[in-house]
């Protein structure tokens, strides 16, 4: 009750809910409940509940879209903190585009496109955040964030809350899904990318094609958080996982999509377990097979 109060205070009583369902929150349409969830409206509020929750040492995370993360049945003891408002401004000067942490990647390379910028049409299917998509280095069809992202700024909360920071993309240290954020606590609050004078027509037909490959390829037609696991180097997750004889597989209502096997799907009513003992058999099962250890790249929260 002491810490609900406090809470309040800080982001205000219509941003802190209590025993909230994270299922409507994360694409995978699983999972248990979070504790606290806390709307931060803007950059100060963000600062006060870091500094707040850092000093009382209550555990807490930064949810972005939750297209990648994977909430424990059990649910998380904590307080969920999510970028609200104040972090959807997206400003545009000549080549350079700056978006706040809750803009959707979506909406980034609609409005380059819509600016004639070229760089980030490889991300317009990618169901991100921007927070979410710099953490991740978020790629596809060959182009990462890392390829155009030219700072980030962050509030640093490994051990004391810091003021905003201005991270160059080399200072980011961003590889294969990989960031400095994963090492060192940090949230994003906004971020700046360097793009190119391009041809609008030619953007949007890039766009359209990469679209059709997606539904093309991917089950979008069932909840999940994209690719299960992380591509093994030189090797593809999904054909390993096809190779080892798990297409189709399932437990309860998470399946190893038939459509691409790198994807677990949510058939209906699958639960977190349903999806982490699948992950945990086809880990297993790829490595009994090919000798290669699959890595989830889903971000698992809670006790699994
Ligand atoms: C259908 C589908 C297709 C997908 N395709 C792709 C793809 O092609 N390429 C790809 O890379 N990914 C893909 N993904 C996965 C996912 O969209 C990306 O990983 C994305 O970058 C996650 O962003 P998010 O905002 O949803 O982050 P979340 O899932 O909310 O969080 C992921 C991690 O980022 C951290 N985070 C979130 N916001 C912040 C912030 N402001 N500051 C610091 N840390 C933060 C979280 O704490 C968490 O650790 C796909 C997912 C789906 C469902």
């Amino acid at each position: 009750m002491e810490l609900e109060k406090s809470l309040a205070l800080i982001a205000g009583e219509a941003c802190v809910k209590k025993d909230e369902p994270m299922l409507p929150h994360c694409t995978f349409r699983a999972g248990g409940s979070a504790e606290y969830f806390v709307t931060a409206e803007d950059e100060s509020v963000l600062k006060e509940l870091l500094e707040f929750l850092s000093d009382k040492g209550v555990d807490h995370f930064v949810l972005g879209n939750g297209s990648n993360v994977l909430v424990s049945d059990s649910g998380y003891k904590g307080v969920i903190i999510k970028p609200g408002r104040g972090f959807e401004k997206i400003e545009i000067l000549d080549e350079r585009l700056k978006a706040g942490s809750a803009v959707s990647l979506i909406k980034l390379s609609m409005t380059a496109a819509e600016a004639s910028l070229t760089g980030l049409e490889f991300a317009s299917g990618i169901p991100g955040s921007i927070g979410g998509a710099v953490y991740m280095n978020a790629g596809a069809y060959g182009g990462e964030i890392k390829d155009c992202l030219e700072y980030a700024d962050i509030i640093f909360c490994d051990g004391n809350v810091t003021g905003v920071q201005r991270l160059s993309v080399s200072e980011l240290s961003l590889s294969y899904r990989h960031s400095l954020l994963k090492e060192k606590r940090g949230v994003v609050v906004s971020a700046g990318f360097k793009l190119e004078k391009g041809d609008a027509d030619a953007i949007r037909a890039r766009i359209e094609e990469l679209k059709n490959l997606r539904v093309l390829k991917q089950p979008l037609d069932h909840p999940s958080a994209g690719s299960t696991f992380k591509r093994p180097e030189g090797y593809y997750a999904a054909k390993l996982i096809e190779e080892a004889g798990f297409k189709g597989l399932s437990e309860g209502d998470a399946c190893v999509s038939e459509k691409h096997s790198g994807f677990i799907v949510n058939k209906g009513k699958a639960t977190a377990s349903d999806i982490y003992r699948l992950m945990c058999r086809v880990e297993e099962g790829v490595y009994k097979n090919s000798g290669v250890r699959l890595e989830p790249e889903v971000i698992l929260l809670g006790d699994f």
